[in-house]
């Protein structure tokens, strides 16, 4: 199923005079549009790659979906999180969780902002929910093509680090990547995606 360009929560002009109505447009109409796209590009090359059985260029592809998928992810959080009537300190259960967390919310924003402006190049500035440690973070992706989606939540993992099988398999990883598959747990797998699709 293709995946589509959301419309605004707002006018293109809802924000002003804070984020102008021409950048607004630009920004949403032709650049989250081109993620869009290049999300579905994607897939559709990957979906293109398991039919023939030819994963010769499974990495590009990745990189692709990667890039693509988290601008796509981010910038519609980047829309959902902004509002004509927002602004002013956090409220309910996040204003509660960031007094938990990071201590107070002046000592939050100004960790966020700091972060911000630190970020070299293109980026994002997030507060995240960590489903492992349980706490809110502020991450900063730069460079949100890295090979992630954010926003993804992750159910199996392998370890590709050489510490993870150098000592039994050497420089042989395929050797390591072949007989890990002999001890997936897919029950801890179908507890995680259950808890995730909800
Ligand atoms: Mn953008």
């Amino acid at each position: 199923m293709a995946h589509v360009l959301p419309p605004l929560p707002y006018d293109y002009d809802a924000l002003e005079p804070h984020y102008d109505g021409q950048t607004l447009r630009i920004h949403h109409d032709a650049h989250h549009k081109a993620y869009v796209d290049g999300l579905n590009n994607a897939e559709a090359k990957i979906a293109e790659a398991r039919e023939k059985g030819d994963f010769a260029l499974i990495k590009h592809w990745e990189r692709e979906l990667a890039f693509h998928g988290s601008g796509h992810i981010l910038h519609t959080l980047f829309w959902e999180g902004m509002s004509p009537g927002g602004g002013g300190e956090a409220t309910g259960a996040v204003a509660e969780r960031i007094k938990k967390d990071f201590g107070s919310y002046e000592a939050f924003k100004k960790q966020f902002s700091t972060a911000a402006v630190a970020v070299e190049g293109s980026g994002w500035t997030l507060l995240c929910w960590n489903p492992f440690f349980k706490k809110l973070e502020t991450l900063t992706a730069e460079k949100h093509q890295n090979l992630t989606q954010w926003g993804v939540l992750p159910l199996l993992a392998l370890d590709l680090w050489e510490h993870a099988y150098y000592l039994k398999y050497q420089n042989k990883r395929a050797a390591w990547v072949e007989a890990w598959w002999n001890i997936v747990n897919w029950d801890s797998v179908n507890r995680k995606l259950a808890g995730a699709v909800g």
